[in-house]
């Protein structure tokens, strides 16, 4: 019965015209947004978890509306990856990491490698190894200064089409780290034979470290497994002193969060290394 309710609302005229009519306003409304350059970066330290050193950064959309109004990825990501405009959002992100690798270094400041979340169609496009180079070969960026954040989801929905591409990718220098573990379903024998560099453990799990046992358990065997496949361990979502302390018990190589920092705009990265800002 409740079944037959939800299929007659989900068929419904009104419901499926609406939807449609958001779709079509937020396509528009990110084309314009792409036009108008009202995508930003921030940017999140990645640290030493033993002597909180920062030594990446991972690259993070936010969209400025008109209104002044800052929407966050999870609001626009999803909705422009049903389109081919996640692709150009993409390639927009990849582009401007490379401008503010050069400008980081006309600063005088080393620059540190930096991680570019990849949505399913902006990754499984068999152009985006030779675009990749080609726009950090134009700014002068070697590829083992990018990192490209892949899920699961992303890699093992088709694996067929995606071993390929990140075989070239490593190929070509450029380093790639499976974001969110824990939360797909990718068996461990898929993952040995995967060509990646770091394993990010999803801030979920930490959440529970370490009064819950689960939760220590999961993450306690994500490190351990890690260091057995000689990748580099990333914990998300590392928020108090307690997550820090269980983490360098643990042996966990690197530490992203609120702790170790936020995500800030570029200017507040300089001037948090004491380099000048661009201009
Ligand atoms: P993600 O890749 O898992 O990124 C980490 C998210 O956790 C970021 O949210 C970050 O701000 C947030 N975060 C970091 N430290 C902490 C913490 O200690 N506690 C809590 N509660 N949260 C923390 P954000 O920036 O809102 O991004 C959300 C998602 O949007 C990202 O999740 C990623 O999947 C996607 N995204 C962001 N930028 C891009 C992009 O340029 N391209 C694509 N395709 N997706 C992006
Ligand atoms: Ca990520
Ligand atoms: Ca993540
Ligand atoms: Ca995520």
């Amino acid at each position: 019965k409740g079944n037959g309710r939800d299929l007659v609302s989900y068929f419904s005229p009104d419901d499926s015209q609406q939807r449609t009519m958001a779709a079509l306003l937020m396509h528009s409304a990110l084309q314009d947004a792409l036009q108008r350059d009202e995508f930003f970066l921030e940017y999140q330290p990645i640290c030493d978890t033993q002597s909180s050193r920062m030594v990446a950064l991972e690259a993070l959309i936010r969209w400025r509306r008109a209104d002044g109004s800052i929407v966050p990825p999870d609001q626009f990501i999803p909705m422009a990856e049903q389109s081919r405009l996640i692709i150009q959002i993409g390639r927009w992100v990849i582009a401007r990491v490379c401008q503010d690798l050069s400008a980081l270094r006309a600063a005088g400041m080393p620059p540190p490698q930096v991680h570019i979340n990849m949505a399913a169609p902006e990754f499984l496009d068999s152009e985006l190894p030779a675009q990749l180079l080609a726009i950090t070969a134009a700014a002068g960026i070697a590829p083992r200064q990018i990192c490209l954040e892949l899920t699961e989801g992303v890699i093992m929905q088709r694996v067929e089409q995606a071993l390929p591409i990140m075989h070239e990718l490593t190929r070509l220098g450029f380093d790639i780290s499976l974001d969110d573990f824990g939360m797909g379903y990718s068996s461990l024998s898929r993952l040995k034979a995967l060509p990646i560099a770091s394993l990010k453990i999803d801030r979920l799990f930490l959440r529970g470290v370490p009064a819950d046992r689960n939760d220590v358990a999961i993450v306690r065997s994500i490190i351990e497994l890690g260091r057995n496949m000689k990748l580099r361990v990333i914990a998300e979502g590392v928020e108090q002193d307690a997550h820090l302390g269980f983490l360098r018990q643990c042996g966990c190589s690197l530490v992203q969060g609120y702790l170790p920092g936020r995500p800030m705009r570029l200017a507040q990265l300089m001037a948090a290394h004491g380099v000048g800002a661009p201009g």
